[in-house]
């Protein structure tokens, strides 16, 4: 661990370890190498990058996670976390990343839903969902896009009409991530009884087994469905699944939203580094290190150490003000454009004819790897959106009139 001399300070010192940070890192990759291996699996088996993406393997390990006091370390003690300063959840994020970890089936609930029931949920909501949350027995997902609604918000349609005691709710949710395998999702809904684009919008906490909820799964370029198209038909939910008052979800959903940014964009920044280590040892097998590919795979270190510093100081930010500053944006531009050029180059590789050596497992490994990357120019905010968030939170250019960006 690299120690900054004393006379470094403000963010260059918050680019490396404090001495209590550095402690924590040892105990969670000491945790790390025996459990991975218990749950997981060998880790240099041929098909270990493989099966971290299957379902029950994310599933147990969120189990294990949270046994262990892992899960939710950034939540507060009463709700089962650690109470933990971001700072710590992103040094656990690069050590599960450096160790091959997958990633909790339920990070939408980790790291977005729990964090929002913290945020604006009532006593009751907060004893019945938090717990599972944390330990996975609940899956959330979030329903915000719709077919005419994606970066720009105004154009939700889904209604939650008020009606007696609750709600009843017509309309379609889609690309709803784990939407097929969640017990609750929340919900963004207008609350009128009139339709139209002017109409509040509210958070609601939706069973997805509720009577009126279809769940489609949508078959992305790998092969897999991993996200839905979600049709809600006259489902009826009582008052108590409100989230916030009604009116109040557009602040819930930028919570949601700044929750996402602020932890994701942190563990992405890990993968990525964690993805370009796999790419390095791709290289050294097929025999290519030198040359054009070796300054390509210098170029993308250099540029995963820039994205570690900038997400340091994202998250330096987001403590001190708790809402996530541009330098998000940033990131996830430059994560979204690494990913890709990691793959690429890792495609051309097995190409070659020491690459050809590789197993199968690998081949398929980095073509369901770049196929997934292409979705990463629109998920979570769209490459244009990004740069216009960094056109006008740094470059200081005008807003457009009459947009609710996500
Ligand atoms: C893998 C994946 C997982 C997802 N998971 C979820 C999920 O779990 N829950 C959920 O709610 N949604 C999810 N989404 C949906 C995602 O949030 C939306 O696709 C995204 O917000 C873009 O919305 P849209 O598809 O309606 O495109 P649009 O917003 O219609 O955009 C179309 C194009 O126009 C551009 N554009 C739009 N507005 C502007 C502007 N003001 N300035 C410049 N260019 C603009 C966009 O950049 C894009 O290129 C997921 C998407 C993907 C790919």
């Amino acid at each position: 661990v690299l120690r900054p001399p004393s006379a470094l300070s403000g963010a260059a010192y918050w680019l490396h370890d404090t001495p209590e940070q550095a402690d924590f890192r040892v105990q969670a990759r000491q945790w790390l190498a025996v459990t991975l291996a218990e749950v997981c699996g060998d880790v240099s088996s041929p098909d270990y990058d493989l099966r971290l993406e299957e379902y029950p393997v994310r599933r147990r390990w969120q189990a294990a996670l949270a046994d262990a006091g892992w899960a939710g370390l950034a939540w507060p003690v009463e709700y089962g976390g650690r109470a933990f300063p971001m700072a710590l959840q992103a040094v656990f994020h690069e050590e599960s990343s450096r160790a091959r970890a997958p990633r909790p089936l339920n990070s939408i609930g980790l790291y977005m839903a729990g964090p929002t029931i913290i945020a604006f949920g009532t006593e009751m909501q907060k004893a019945d969902h938090l717990g599972p949350i944390l330990r996975g027995d609940e899956i959330w997902c979030q329903g915000f896009s719709e077919p005419g609604a994606g970066s720009d918000l105004r154009g939700l349609r889904v209604r939650a009409q008020p009606d007696g005691d609750g709600y009843t709710i017509n309309g379609t949710k889609i690309w709803t991530s784990y939407a097929d395998v969640s017990s609750y999702c929340i919900l963004l809904a207008r609350t009128s009884v009139t339709a139209g684009e002017a109409s509040p919008l509210s958070m609601l906490l939706l069973p997805m087994d509720a009577p009126g909820v279809t769940c489609r799964p949508i078959r992305q370029a790998t092969g897999k469905a991993r996200f839905c198209e979600v049709v809600l038909e006259n489902v009826r939910l009582p008052r108590s699944a409100l989230l916030g008052a009604e009116g109040q979800g557009w602040q819930v959903a930028m919570t949601t939203i700044a929750h996402e940014r602020a932890t994701m964009g942190f563990a992405l920044q890990a993968d990525c580094a964690a993805l370009l280590d796999r790419l390095t040892d791709l290289a050294r097998e097929a025999g290519v290190t030198g040359g054009e590919i070796g300054a390509r795979l210098a170029t993308m270190r250099a540029t995963t150490s820039a994205m570690r510093a900038l997400g340091r100081i994202g998250l330096r930010a987001y403590s001190e003000t708790g809402t996530p500053g541009p330098e998000g944006s940033m990131m996830k531009l430059t994560w979204e454009q690494l990913q890709h050029d990691i793959c690429v180059c890792a495609l051309e590789l097995l190409g070659t004819p020491g690459g050809r050596r590789v197993d199968e497992r690998r081949h398929e490994y980095w073509t369901a790897t770049y196929l997934r990357s292409r979705g990463n120019t629109i998920e979570a905010g769209t490459t244009e959106m990004h740069l216009n968030a960094i056109s006008q939170r740094i470059l200081g250019m005008p807003r457009p009139p009459r947009v609710m960006e996500r």
